[in-house]
């Protein structure tokens, strides 16, 4: 590596054009080094000092891992302490000015991620259509925008510092406002762009004073219509910018789909590169934008946010046909690899096929290169990357466990009977006279709490320090005290409290074939905390029962219902890493059917309630509005597989996180649970005449207080939020529970809400 620094371009029309990159990184580490860095922070053991250590070091190794790779070009300001959204907060100054008086600027930066004591923290929220969540920014009419480049200028300087060409990576204003939100029923975000622009402007400015010649903006609001507009909008913006004389070459990146007619505005105006998504958007809207031909397109041919091997063939085809398209070509990741695990390496139970069907972000930057190289030299000159892929798609091609004959048979056959049940309201009759609840039973959503026991003995059985035995044996323990401590409160249906579930999906993956659990595949969900999906490879069969065992231990306890507590088809599809050779929705049939045999079984077992969890529902809609009624079509239709293998008088409750239906409302009364519980507690009951709206008749159960929250609340508050939710339900309608699972807070807590939430009820019940 060198250790020149650049020099600084003349004009950014001269600016070198790249051939191969990634539009950004992940940033916690290999080994979630930052994790444990930042974590170690809060907890007061790291110092400030100690944590910009572990930052740079992580940053250079990142660099350095891409240059060795064979990435030409850069991106630097992709790390984050936390996210970067909240990043560009601060480097506009639009911090909300309730953390202003913290004095400590990485204090100011974590309070406004997290909260202290005094201050509520930014909302947070999915970014686009993946499991990464980032801060939303308040923009009101006041928010006096300041530009703030202290951490873009170290983060090149750094660079620069190790010899690397740098290409900072920075929120473009659009995407920046159109995600952000406005305070107090102010104006959208949006209109403020004006303001934002004299910043960017001076961003630039200063980009050329640190011998910057390309920056990018990323732009991936470009692909959605969550404002209206957006290539108007695309085409005024960046024709401002790219009028700058005094600036470095600007490269715009969409990604997460298709540009649309944003792409050939910005084709139109003057800066020098495009990133497109080629993986989710398609050739032909490329090929259909003369003006690209004086542009550097930046191809993202390999897929930056799955966990599969791209074709090299297939994107080299590609590549081929857009030789024409644009002014010249760079080979990139389809998006920041901030969405997939880091490295393959380390990954020793993965059989040999599967092994070969994947590539991480280590294994993507190789194929990046790759192909960069073959663009130029020729296929040839990469012979044997070439013969690797081949042989490795080809396995994938063949492997049995892709097709199994017995389940594509099986949903060959299914109809619309088996996705209907009996009418909802004699449902409810025989459900009533077999289960004798009293009116507005009392429920939980599922989980208790995770105590030091529970996470103790997943260890020591990670560790093999206990056998499986001694860790049912452990887990049942954990059931019967969760079930005499509901019987003494006083609920109404119990559950046993899911003990046993690591997470509710992977539970559900580790027990069903066609998925596989990876060692190390962490990603970062938000902050600090990562997740490891599992990845969905091939057809999906339930081999034994999962869950029967446990809800059966639960109800032996116990004379009255427990719950049997499943996950949601839709939930474990968005919580996984897919299988990208055939539609999604053939995916969630097979997991539902999977599912369905799961409630049959509860059912025969003599389990007379069952919770289907479909908490991600909404998460997996598409970005644009045109895609959406066909998501939810077959959306619906699997939950509705997974549920109606049963019969009419075994009642189905469903479990829904949020109270923001907006366009999945239809919906989820179509889903025609018997039951849906859902958060209220934060939105005054509003959901209630929501759900009227469309007709909804089924049980409902909005969540009576807020369980993020460890405040308890008293019984006369949820008597309100009772007496308000029976202006717009029926009592015979209407369940009283939390608004989401128990698994977060502390045991003496819970027993304190819980306690009073039934004691609400009983008075509520006199009442009616
Ligand atoms: N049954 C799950 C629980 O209680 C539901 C979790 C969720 O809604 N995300 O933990
Ligand atoms: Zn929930």
């Amino acid at each position: 590596m060198s250790t020149a620094v650049p020099t600084p371009p003349t004009t950014p029309q001269s600016a070198r054009h790249f051939t191969a990159t990634t539009l950004g990184t992940a940033r916690i580490g290999p080994h979630r080094e930052l994790k444990r860095a930042v974590e170690g922070y809060w907890a007061g053991r790291v110092s400030a000092a100690e944590l910009d250590v572990v930052a740079a070091d992580l940053r250079r190794r990142s660099w350095e891992e891409l240059s060795t790779a064979g990435i030409d070009s850069i991106p630097v300001n992709t790390f984050s302490l936390y996210d970067q959204m909240l990043d560009t907060a601060v480097m506009l100054d639009a911090l909300p000015p309730r953390v202003a008086g913290i004095d400590d600027p990485l204090d100011r930066y974590f309070a406004a991620a997290r909260g202290t004591a005094e201050v509520t923290p930014l909302e947070m929220t999915k970014w686009f259509d993946t499991n990464y969540h980032y801060l939303v920014p308040e923009i009101g009419p006041d928010t006096a925008f300041a530009l703030r480049p202290d951490k873009v200028l170290s983060e090149i300087a750094q660079a620069h510092g190790a010899g690397i060409t740098a290409r900072p990576v920075v929120v473009g204003p659009i995407t920046f406002l159109a995600l952000a939100k406005a305070v107090s029923d102010g104006p959208a975000p949006i209109t403020r762009i004006d303001d934002l622009l004299p910043l960017y402007i001076e961003l630039l400015d200063r980009l050329v004073d640190a011998g910057v010649e390309w920056v990018q903006f990323d732009e991936p609001a470009l692909v959605t219509d969550i404002v209206d507009g957006l290539p108007d909008l695309a085409a005024a913006v960046y024709g401002r910018l790219g009028e700058v004389t005094r600036r470095p070459a600007i490269l715009v990146a969409t990604y997460f789909g298709d540009a649309g007619d944003a792409l050939g505005a910005l084709a139109r105006t003057g800066i020098e590169g495009i990133a497109v998504d080629l993986v989710e958007g398609t050739v032909e809207s490329v090929a259909a934008v003369p003006e690209l031909s004086s542009k550097l397109l930046v191809a993202g041919v390999v897929d930056g946010r799955n966990v599969w091997r791209t074709d090299l063939d297939r994107a080299l085809a590609t590549l081929g046909t857009l030789l024409g398209s644009a002014g010249s070509l760079a080979v990139s990741t389809s998006c920041s690899t901030l969405h997939v695990p880091y490295s393959l390496a380390g990954e020793d139970a993965l059989d040999a096929n599967l092994r070969g069907w994947l590539a991480f972000a280590a294994e993507k930057f190789g194929e990046v290169a790759t192909l960069s190289r073959a663009l130029r030299n020729g296929r040839d000159s990469e012979l044997e990357a070439f013969e690797v892929c081949r042989s490795a798609l080809e396995t994938r091609q063949s492997d049995p466990r892709l097709r199994d004959m017995a389940v594509r048979d099986r949903l060959a056959a299914i109809t619309d009977s088996d996705v209907t049940r009996g009418v909802a309201v004699e449902r409810i009759a025989e459900q009533n006279a077999r289960l004798g609840l009293p009116a507005l039973p009392t429920t939980t959503i599922g989980s208790y709490p995770q105590t030091t026991a529970i996470r103790k003995a997943r260890a020591a059985l990670r560790s093999r320090a206990i056998d499986r035995a001694e860790y049912h044996r452990r887990m049942r323990a954990e059931i019967s005290e969760v079930v005499a401590l509901q019987e003494k409160i006083g609920l109404d249906v119990l559950v046993h409290g899911e003990p046993e579930r690591n997470d509710m999906v992977q539970y559900f993956a580790e027990q069903l074939d066609g998925f596989f659990a990876t060692a190390n595949g962490w990603v970062q969900s938000y902050g600090t905390r990562c997740v490891r999906p599992p990845i969905l490879f091939g057809d999906v069969t339930r081999p034994n029962p999962m869950t029967v065992d446990w809800i059966t231990y639960a109800q032996s306890l116990t004379d009255k219902p427990v719950k049997g507590m499943l996950t949601g088809p839709v939930t474990i599809l968005a919580w996984s890493f897919v299988r990208n050779d055939q539609p999604l929705s053939t995916s969630a049939s097979q997991i539902a059917l999977a599912i369905r045999d799961e409630t049959v079984d509860l059912e025969r077992a003599g389990v007379g309630i069952i919770q289907v969890d479909e908490p991600a529902l909404r998460e997996l809609l598409p970005l644009r509005s045109v895609d959406k009624p066909a998501y939810l079509e077959w959306a619906v239709r699997a939950f509705r597989l997974a549920t109606a293998g049963v019969d009419d008088s075994t009642q189905v409750h469903t479990h829904l996180c949020y109270s923001e239906f907006g366009e999945v409302i239809g919906a989820i009364a179509a889903l025609d649970a018997d039951v849906t519980s859902i958060e209220a507690a934060r939105s005054h009951m509003e959901v209630l005449d929501d759900l009227n709206a469309v007709g909804f008749a089924n049980g409902v159960g909005p969540g009576v207080y807020d369980i993020h929250s460890p405040r308890v609340p008293d019984a006369e508050e949820i008597e309100k939020s009772l007496a308000a939710a029976l202006d717009a339900v029926d009592a015979q309608r209407l369940w009283v529970n939390p608004d989401c699972g128990l698994k977060t807070r502390g045991t003496d807590e819970v027993v304190a809400s819980l306690t009073n939430m039934v004691t609400a009820a009983r008075k509520v019940r006199e009442s009616i």
